[in-house]
């Protein structure tokens, strides 16, 4: 399908996808902005966002240890995920459909999609206190990645990268405020992004049931180990 095609059905939103975006917009950035009616808490459930120093660190594939995931308990335990995190994995589903990436591992090309009317370029530097950051300069979205991570983990940041470009071109034309970049539960959302987008359920699942290892899965998704095993967490598979 050419750009332009791509871009004519992305123009029109679907509701879901407004409804994240108002979220977003209308949240603070920092907490989810249905922390205080969320049915999830009600019931019990954990909240992601009250964990979100945990998680991060989780990812973090040089720290890994498998008992460290014990914390984690199954979306299924508590009535599936919050609305938000829903929104946010509907979205990457959406991508990948597309991107027509149906295949693991999906690949790095379709950031391209995330604003097909600019560059995204992606540059490796040394950076020190960060993963990855994303910058607008010009006309061209600049993306940059942490040279000495490994190639899975860039993998994970880019993607984690290219969700705020989504969030940026969806709120902030709207919304002056630039809430859709900044604040700890947008990283959140979109460590979530990249999740989802990289370990898609349904191909997850499939993949399980044929391998039931962890080095295996990895490689199969070339995502970080550490990532695969919250995700087999979050769905309840481990
Ligand atoms: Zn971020």
């Amino acid at each position: 399908m050419s750009g332009e095609g791509l871009e004519a059905m992305r123009s029109k939103i679907p509701k879901w996808e407004t409804e994240l975006w108002s979220y977003i917009s209308c949240g603070n950035g920092m907490s989810c902005p249905l922390y205080n009616h969320c049915r999830i808490r009600e019931r019990g459930g954990c909240c992601p966002s009250d964990e979100r120093e945990h998680l991060n660190q989780l990812l973090d594939e040089t720290q890994y240890n498998p008992h460290s995931f014990d914390f984690i308990r199954s979306e299924c335990g508590c009535g599936g995920p919050g609305r938000v995190f829903q929104l946010v994995e509907m979205l990457a589903q959406q991508c990948l459909k597309l991107g027509k990436a149906h295949y693991p591992p999906v690949p790095t090309g379709l950031v391209k999609i995330f604003d097909q009317q600019h560059t995204i370029e992606i540059r490796q530097l040394p950076l020190k206190a960060y993963h990855g950051a994303i910058w607008r300069w010009k006309d061209r979205w600049v993306i940059q990645l942490k040279e000495g991570d490994s190639s899975a983990t860039k993998r994970f940041t880019l993607f984690h990268e290219a969700f705020h470009i989504l969030a940026h071109r969806r709120t902030t034309p709207v919304f002056s405020k630039v809430g859709s970049m900044v604040g700890r539960f947008n990283e959140l959302l979109a460590d979530e992004f990249a999740t989802c987008i990289l370990m898609p359920r349904e191909c997850i699942e499939e993949n399980w049931v044929k391998v039931r290892d962890l080095d295996r899965m990895a490689e199969i998704f070339d995502v970080p180990k550490s990532a695969i095993c919250l995700r087999l967490r979050q769905l309840g598979l481990i």
